[in-house]
């Protein structure tokens, strides 16, 4: 800890007397100009740049909608799952979901839902609500995989939200993986899934396995015969930035520049 504190304290005198003495280090990487967006006014309405799949009007953005309802700006699952026309790769997602009320059922037959990113990789939507059932199947969990590290579930009736960041799987020419997917989540704001590496998919009676598709898909929302409502959903589509190293990395002290000694 000591030792940690004295080099915190060296650094900070360093950047001091390096500002002081008018030295910068410089990467050499050209980086592109960030594109400004518009963000929504509150957390739950979507940036500029977003794709919106229900924004409390109609299920247009869905194959199958037809089988779902819209009641008061709100989705209600219906029959069959729904699946949005539209399809991702790395993409952030957002959705607010809400357990019927009064609850009714058990562990997996209580406000099941469920929110399948690419179609195919399940994050569990659950009425986890003094609602037991096997951890790594409650709201939160990647499905059969990984329970969620809290459970920050409100109780049925209120709104929940999911705050998604999706890393997809790469795949090799020979249908091979070439690197596994990764999702980070919030829960109502808690984090409850930290870049967990997934396994494959997310089937209920045999291990998950990685078969190789598409770089993109859809969304996909379950029906598993809960009226679990929807509320404000939207994904933006995220891309890694890239810069180009233009030059090595220098110190510029006034007009005077140095390279780094590699
Ligand atoms: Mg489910």
């Amino acid at each position: 800890m000591r030792c940690l504190r004295f080099a915190v304290s060296a650094l900070a005198l360093f950047t001091i007397a390096s500002a002081a003495s008018g030295q910068e280090y410089l990467n050499g990487i050209k980086w592109p100009k960030p594109e400004i967006i518009k963000p929504g006014e509150t957390d739950s309405q979507p940036p500029s740049d977003a794709v919106v799949l229900f924004d409390g009007k109609d299920l247009s953005a869905w194959e199958n909608g037809d089988r779902w309802k819209v009641e008061e700006g709100v989705m209600i699952c219906g029959k069959g799952v729904v699946t949005s026309k539209q399809k991702f790769g790395d993409c952030q997602v957002h959705i607010e979901w809400s357990a019927p009320t009064p609850p009714k059922g058990t562990s997996q037959a209580r406000g099941n839902s469920g929110i399948f990113l690419m179609g195919i990789y399940e994050l569990q939507i659950l009425d986890s609500f003094d609602n037991e059932t096997y951890y790594d199947g409650q709201a939160g969990s990647i499905y059969k995989q990984t329970p969620p590290m809290v459970n920050a579930m409100r109780a049925p009736g209120q709104w929940n939200n999911y705050d998604i960041i999706w890393t997809c799987p790469r795949f090799n020419d020979d249908g091979s993986l070439k690197s596994p997917a990764f999702i980070t989540a919030l829960h109502n704001g808690a984090v409850v899934l930290n870049h967990v590496e997934l396994k494959g998919d997310t089937p209920f009676n045999r291990s998950s396995q990685y078969k190789k598709h598409a770089a993109t898909g859809p969304i996909t929302l379950q029906d598993h015969g809960d009226p679990v409502r929807f509320r404000n959903i939207w994904v933006r589509e995220i891309k890694p930035v890239v810069g180009e190293q233009v030059r090595d990395p220098f110190i510029r002290k006034g007009d005077v520049e140095t390279p780094i000694a590699k």
